[in-house]
C-alpha cells in the first residue's frame, strides 16, 4: 500500500468561493517543501465531462495533454503547480455511472442488484485512490465540486466518509471552505451559516479538520474563537482567506494563516524542506508593480462570462508579468461588431485577441475584426476558430474569394476554405470526438516562430474539428500570407502568419492552456511584446 496522504476539500454555504483557488494554493505551498502533489477533481454532474457544455453554464473547458475535456479548475492547477493534469485529475458524476453501467452490461456484478452504495461510491473509491496509488504522489488532494447538502454531491461525501474510515484519519485531512458573510446593516460577519454546513458535514459522518473562510473583512479573534467551538475544529485551524485583488496572492495568504502547517501538523509529516517560493513572490511583486500598460481586445461570443476565456486571461497575465506590463483586456461582444460603426470598439487597441468557438453566432463580426487589425497594423493573435476566421478574412477580402467560408458555418458553402477534418467525417457523437490533446507541431525555419519558441518542433493542446483545406494553400498562401506550421505527419496547417504585417498570428491550437506562472507562454509573451511595440509607436 502506498503512504500517500489525502487532503479532501469541501464547500458549504455558496458555490464560487474558490476551492480550485485554495486547493491550488495549498498545493502550492506544499510543492514549495519538496512533497509531490496532485489534485483532482470530483464534478457531480452527469455529463460525462464537460466538453459539452456550453461556456456559460461552468466557464472554459480546460483540455490537457492526454486529449481529456475537463473542469477549468485543472487550468488553476496546472497555472499553480506547472505540472501537467490528465483524464485521471478530474471525474464526473456522469463518468462514473458510465463506467457502472458498462460494468453491470457485462455482467460484473454477478446477478447482484447494483446500487449507489455500494456500486457507485466503490467506482468513486476507486477513483479517488488512482493518482494516489500510482506512488508518484506524497499529498493527494481531491476536491468535490458543489456545496455540502446538494443532493448531486451526497455519494461523494459518503465515499470520503468510508475513505477516511479505511485509509485511517491521521491520513486523511477534510478542508471545508465556507462563506462568513457581512451584514453591512449590522456591521457584522456572520458565522451561522458555517455552522450550519458544518452540521450538515457532521450529518454525513464527516468531521471538518479545516475551515478555510472566505470573507470580505479579518476575522477577529474571538470570531476565531466562535467558529473554532461552534465547529469542533482547533482555533490554528480556523483559516482566513480574505478577499484579494488577484488570485496570485491567495498562497501567500494561506502561507501567513499556516494552511500547510496544519494540514501537515495532522500529518505528521515535517517539511523536507523549508518553503522555497521566491519565484513566486517575484512574479507577484511584478504583477503588482507594472511599468507599462498594453489594451488587448479579447473578441469572443461569451465574452459576459468571464470564465469563458479564463486560461486565456491568465496567459496573459503571465505574458503580461514577463514584460512589466499590465494587460487591460478589453472584451468584445462577436455579435456587436455586426452592427454598424462597430468599428470604434476597436479603437484605441494595442492588439486584438480573437477566441476560439463553436457555431455560426458573431463570426461575421470577428472576421470584420480581423480585417480592422490587419489593415491597422494591429497585433493580432487568432486561436481556433479565430485562426479560422483569419483565413477567412484573407481568402475573402484580399484574395477576392468572396464566397469562402468555414463547413462548419456552412454546410453548402462554394470556397470551403476551412474544411470538416477527414477523420471527423463519420463522427456524430458530440462528446470526446474532436482532434483533443498534444499534438505536434514543426515551425517553418526561417519564420518568427522559431524565434519565439526557440526551437521547431514543438507540441501544443487541441480541439477541434475543422481545419484549414490544403486544396487551397496554393491559391491562398504568398508572399505576405504564410503557413508558419504544419502537422508533420498529416501536414494539417497549424500556424498561419501574415509577414507583412507588424504581429499577426493564427494557431490552429490552444497556447493558453500551456502558460503558467513559472512559464509564461512564448506566443502570448511576444503578442504583449508587440502590443507594447505598438502602443509606444
Ligand atoms: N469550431 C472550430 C472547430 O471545431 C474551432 C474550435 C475552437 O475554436 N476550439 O474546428
Amino acid at each position: 500500500m502506498s503512504n500517500t496522504k489525502y487532503v479532501f476539500v469541501t464547500g458549504g454555504v455558496s458555490s464560487s468561493l474558490g476551492k480550485g483557488i485554495v486547493a491550488a494554493s495549498l498545493a502550492k505551498l506544499l510543492q514549495s517543501q519538496d512533497f509531490s502533489v496532485t489534485i483532482q477533481k470530483f464534478d457531480p454532474y452527469l455529463n460525462v465531462d464537460p466538453g459539452t457544455l456550453n461556456p456559460y453554464e461552468h466557464g472554459e473547458c480546460f483540455v490537457t495533454d492526454d486529449g481529456a475535456e475537463t473542469d477549468l479548475d485543472l487550468g488553476h492547477y496546472e497555472r499553480f503547480l506547472n505540472v501537467p493534469t490528465s483524464q485521471a485529475n478530474n471525474v464526473t458524476t456522469g463518468r462514473v455511472y458510465q463506467s457502472v453501467i458498462e460494468k453491470e452490461r457485462r455482467g460484473e456484478f454477478l446477478g447482484k442488484t447494483v446500487q449507489v452504495i455500494p456500486h457507485i461510491t466503490n467506482e468513486i473509491k476507486k477513483r479517488m485512490q488512482l493518482l494516489g496509488e500510482s506512488g508518484d504522489y506524497d499529498i493527494v488532494i481531491t476536491e468535490i465540486g458543489g456545496t455540502v447538502g446538494d443532493i448531486e454531491s451526497l455519494p461523494y461525501i459518503e465515499t470520503v466518509r468510508q475513505l477516511i474510515n479505511e485509509l485511517g484519519d491521521e491520513n486523511c485531512v477534510v478542508i471545508h471552505l465556507t462563506l462568513i458573510p457581512y451584514l453591512a446593516a449590522a456591521k457584522e460577519l456572520k458565522t451561522k451559516p458555517t455552522q450550519h454546513s458544518v452540521k450538515t458535514l457532521m450529518e454525513s459522518g464527516i468531521k471538518a479538520d479545516v475551515l478555510v473562510c472566505r470573507t470580505e473583512h479579518e476575522l477577529t479573534d474571538d470570531l476565531r474563537k466562535k467558529l473554532a467551538l461552534f465547529c469542533n475544529v482547533k482555533q490554528e485551524a480556523v483559516i482566513q482567506s480574505i478577499d484579494v485583488d488577484t488570485i496570485y496572492e491567495v498562497p501567500l495568504k494561506m502561507l501567513e494563516e499556516g494552511l500547510d502547517t496544519v494540514v501537515l501538523k495532522k500529518f505528521q509529516l515535517a517539511p523536507k524542506h523549508p518553503h522555497d517560493l521566491s519565484d513566486w513572490k517575484t512574479f507577484l511583486s511584478k504583477l503588482q508593480q507594472p511599468k507599462n500598460t498594453v489594451k488587448i481586445g479579447l473578441v469572443g461570443k461569451y465574452v459576459e462570462l468571464q470564465d469563458s476565456y479564463k486560461s486565456i486571461l491568465e496567459a496573459l497575465i503571465h505574458a503580461g508579468t514577463k514584460h512589466l506590463t499590465a494587460v487591460e483586456v478589453v472584451s468584445i461582444h462577436s455579435e456587436h461588431l455586426e452592427e454598424s460603426n462597430s468599428q470604434q470598439l476597436l479603437e484605441g487597441l494595442n492588439g486584438v485577441i480573437v477566441a476560439p468557438g463553436f457555431g455560426e453566432r458573431g463570426i461575421e463580426g470577428k472576421i470584420s475584426a480581423i480585417q480592422y487589425v490587419r489593415e491597422q497594423n494591429i497585433p493580432f493573435l487568432g486561436i481556433c476558430l479565430g485562426m479560422q476566421m483569419a483565413v477567412i478574412e484573407y481568402a475573402r477580402n484580399v484574395k477576392g474569394l468572396s464566397k469562402a467560408n468555414s463547413i462548419e458555418m456552412n454546410a453548402k458553402c462554394e470556397t470551403p476554405v476551412i474544411d470538416l477534418m477527414e477523420s471527423q467525417k463519420n463522427i456524430t457523437d458530440k462528446g470526446g470526438t474532436m482532434r483533443l490533446g498534444a499534438w505536434d507541431c514543426s515551425l517553418k525555419k526561417d519564420s518568427k516562430l522559431t524565434e519565439i519558441y526557440q526551437s521547431d518542433a514543438i507540441s501544443e493542446r487541441h480541439r477541434h474539428r475543422y481545419e484549414f483545406n490544403n486544396a487551397f494553400s496554393e491559391q491562398l498562401f504568398d508572399a505576405d500570407f504564410k503557413m508558419a506550421g504544419w502537422n508533420p505527419e498529416t501536414q494539417l496547417v497549424e500556424i498561419i502568419e501574415n509577414v507583412k504585417h507588424p504581429w499577426f498570428v493564427g494557431v490552429q491550437f490552444h497556447p493558453e492552456y500551456k502558460s503558467t506562472v513559472s512559464k509564461p507562454h512564448p506566443l502570448f509573451a511576444a503578442f504583449v511584446e508587440a502590443a507594447l511595440i505598438h502602443n509606444r509607436s
